[in-house]
C-alpha cells in the first residue's frame, strides 16, 4: 500500500507547488522508490479541456486521453511516469459524479452532503491504484482557505485518519516575503497559513518556504516553533536559474530526507542523482545558443505552451546549446505585412497547436517563409494543418484551400477543405462517431494513437523506428485525398495512422528540416530523455545558425 504525501499551499498562489511535488517525486525515485503524482483542482470546470489557455495555461493530455492540468506535465517531465486520467480531478468532476449517483438512486434516498458524500468521492479518487507504488504524491490546487478547496482539505484530513498511523504526511508550501527596508524575511504570513491549516485539522510535517534569500537559522527556528514542525523539516526553496535544478536544490536543502524522516523510514536509502547532475551540467555549460520563433496565438501567457517551451529546452539539452524561444503573435503578420523583418534572424520557426481561424493567415505566412527560405520548420497539430494549407495554396495552386474549422466557426463556406472534420475514427477495436455540434470537450481525437512511418523518410530516421505512438488533441484532419497531388509538389505524407486513412506527419525531403505533425510530441519530452523530434529540430537550428 502506498504511503501518501499531501502537498498544499498557502499565502499566495504560483509558488511552484507543482514543481516542488515533481522534484520530490524525482528525489524519491532517485532513492529507489516508485511514485505516482496526482493533482486535485478546486475549480468547478469538469476538466480543463474547455478552459481558454489564457485562463489556466496549457491543457496537458495523457496517453489515455484525459485533458488535465499542466502540472501533470511537470510530474511526467520530472519522473518519467506517464500520467493517467485517474491522476487529475477537479471539484467539478467530483460534484458531477456525486450528482450522477444521486440521480441514479445510488445513495438510496439519503440526504446528500459535502461530508460524507463529496469527501468520500474525493477519497475514492485518492485511493485508486494505491497499491501500485511506494509513494503517492497528491497536490491540492489553490491555497488553504479557498472556499472551493475546503472539501479537498477535509477529505485529505479524513484520509490520513482512515489509514494506519504514519502512512500519510502533509507538506505545506508558503512564501517568506522579504522586506527591503528592514532587510528581513517575514515569517508571519506562513504562521497564519499554518494556523489556517491546523484549524481544519491538518498539521504539516514538512514546511517548504519560497524565499528570495537564504533563511537565517533564527527564522528557521522561529518557523519551526510557531508552526509546530521540526527545524530540519523547514525547507528553503530559493529561486533557481532553471527548473531542472529543483531536484538537486531540494535535495541539498534536505527535503527528501525530511519526508522520509516524517514517515520514520530509517536508514533512508542513498540517492542516485547522476541523471540530474548531467541535465544541470548540460544546461549550465551550454556551448552556443539558437533562436527559435514560436508563431502562435496565446503568446501573452507563456504557460499556454508550457510543454513546447520545455521540450525546446530538452532539445537544447540534447545538443548542449541554449535555446532561446521567442513568442511572436501570428496576427502580426496577417496579410499585407512584410514578415521578413520579423522572422529574419531566427534559426528555426515553430508553429504550435491552436483553435479557431484568428491568426491562422499569419501562421500560413510563417510556414511559407520557412519553406521558401529553407529555415527549419516544426508545425505541431494546427501548425501541420497550416503547412498543408500553405502548400495547397502556394504550390498546388488551390487558392481557396482552408480548414472546415474556419468555415464552421464563421458560419460561411469559403474554403476547399484540405483539412476536414473527422466524423469517425477507430480507437482500439471500436469505431467512434462524432458530430461538430456534439458537446464541447467530447468531440476530439484525444490521447495516444499509433502511427506508421514511411521507411527511409526523415522522420523514420529521426525516430529510429517506423512504429510510433503519440498523443493527440484535435477535431480536424488533413484530407488523405490530397496526398498524391501534394506529394507531387514535394510535401510527402511520411506518417499515417495504421489503417492508412489519417495523415499524421508531412515533410519536405528537399528542405533542411520541414516537418509537420498532427500530434503533440512536446507532451512526451523529458529533460533526461529529450523527444527525438525536438532534439533533431534543435540540431537543425544549430546547423542553420552556422550558415549565417
Ligand atoms: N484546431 C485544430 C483541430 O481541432 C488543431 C488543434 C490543435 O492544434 N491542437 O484540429
Amino acid at each position: 500500500m502506498a504511503r501518501y504525501i499531501f502537498i498544499t499551499g498557502g499565502v499566495v498562489s504560483s509558488l511552484g507547488k507543482g514543481l516542488a511535488s515533481a522534484a520530490l517525486g524525482a528525489l524519491l525515485q532517485a532513492r529507489g522508490y516508485s511514485v505516482r503524482l496526482r493533482k486535485l483542482d478546486p475549480y468547478l470546470n469538469v476538466d480543463p479541456g474547455t478552459m481558454s489557455p489564457f485562463e489556466h495555461g496549457e491543457v496537458f493530455v495523457t496517453d489515455d486521453g484525459a485533458e488535465t492540468d499542466l502540472d501533470l506535465g511537470h510530474y511526467e517531465r520530472f519522473t518519467g511516469v506517464a500520467a493517467r486520467n485517474t491522476d487529475s480531478v477537479s471539484s467539478g468532476r467530483i460534484y458531477s459524479n456525486v450528482l450522477d449517483k444521486e440521480r441514479r438512486g445510488d445513495y438510496l434516498g439519503k440526504t446528500i452532503q459535502v461530508i460524507p458524500h463529496v469527501t468520500n468521492e474525493i477519497k475514492d479518487f485518492l485511493a485508486v491504484d494505491g497499491d501500485e507504488v511506494d509513494f503517492m504524491l497528491c497536490e491540492i490546487g489553490g491555497t488553504v482557505g479557498d472556499i472551493e478547496g475546503l472539501p479537498f482539505f477535509e477529505a485529505i484530513r479524513q484520509f490520513g485518519q482512515d489509514r494506519e498511523r504514519g502512512q500519510c504526511i502533509f507538506m505545506h508550501l508558503t512564501l517568506l516575503p522579504f522586506i527591503k527596508a528592514s532587510g528581513e524575511l517575514k515569517t508571519k504570513p506562513t504562521q497564519h497559513s499554518v494556523k489556517e491549516l491546523r484549524s481544519i485539522g491538518i498539521a504539516p510535517d514538512v514546511l517548504v518556504c519560497r524565499s528570495e534569500h537564504p533563511i537565517p537559522k533564527k527564522e528557521r527556528e522561529k518557523l519551526a516553533l510557531f508552526c509546530n514542525v521540526r527545524p530540519d523539516a523547514v525547507i528553503a526553496a530559493n529561486d533557481l536559474r532553471s527548473i531542472y535544478e529543483a531536484p538537486l536544490a531540494y535535495h541539498q536543502e534536505g527535503l527528501d530526507q525530511a519526508v522520509l524522516d516524517a514517515f520514520g523510514i530509517s536508514p533512508a536509502p542513498k540517492p542516485k542523482l547522476d541523471k540530474w547532475d548531467d541535465v544541470v551540467d548540460r544546461i549550465h555549460n551550454a556551448e552556443g545558443e539558437v533562436k527559435v520563433a514560436i508563431v502562435g496565438k496565446y503568446t501573452q501567457l507563456e504557460d499556454a505552451y508550457k510543454s513546447i517551451a520545455e521540450a525546446l529546452t530538452h532539445g537544447g539539452i540534447a545538443n548542449r546549446v541554449k535555446v532561446s524561444a521567442e513568442w511572436i503573435d501570428a496576427e502580426k503578420f496577417e496579410t499585407g505585412n512584410d514578415i521578413a523583418p520579423l522572422l529574419d534572424g531566427y534559426n528555426a520557426i515553430l508553429v504550435p497547436g491552436g483553435f479557431g481561424e484568428r491568426g491562422t493567415q499569419g501562421k500560413i505566412n510563417a510556414a511559407r517563409f520557412a519553406r521558401t527560405r529553407k529555415i527549419p520548420y516544426l508545425g505541431i497539430c494546427l501548425g501541420m494543418q497550416m503547412a498543408v494549407i500553405e502548400a495547397s495554396r502556394n504550390i498546388l495552386g488551390l487558392e481557396d484551400a482552408g480548414s472546415e474549422e474556419f468555415d464552421y466557426e464563421r458560419g460561411h463556406n469559403n474554403y476547399t477543405h484540405v483539412i476536414y472534420h473527422l466524423k469517425e475514427w477507430v480507437e482500439g477495436n471500436r469505431t467512434i462517431k462524432r458530430a461538430v455540434t456534439d458537446n464541447k470537450g467530447g468531440t476530439m481525437r484525444l490521447g495516444a494513437y499509433n502511427a506508421t512511418l514511411k521507411p527511409d523518410s526523415q522522420v523514420a530516421k529521426i525516430y529510429g523506428t517506423t512504429d510510433i505512438s503519440e498523443r493527440h488533441r484535435h477535431r480536424y484532419e488533413v484530407d488523405i485525398e490530397y496526398r498524391d497531388k501534394l506529394e507531387k509538389c514535394g510535401l510527402v505524407f511520411s506518417g499515417l495512422s495504421p489503417d492508412g486513412r489519417l495523415p499524421e506527419i508531412v515533410e519536405i525531403p528537399d528542405h533542411p528540416w520541414y516537418i509537420g505533425v498532427q500530434f503533440h510530441p512536446e507532451l512526451k519530452s523529458k529533460p533526461f530523455e529529450p523527444h527525438p523530434l525536438f532534439a533533431d529540430f534543435v540540431r537543425a537550428a544549430v546547423d542553420q545558425s552556422r550558415l549565417v
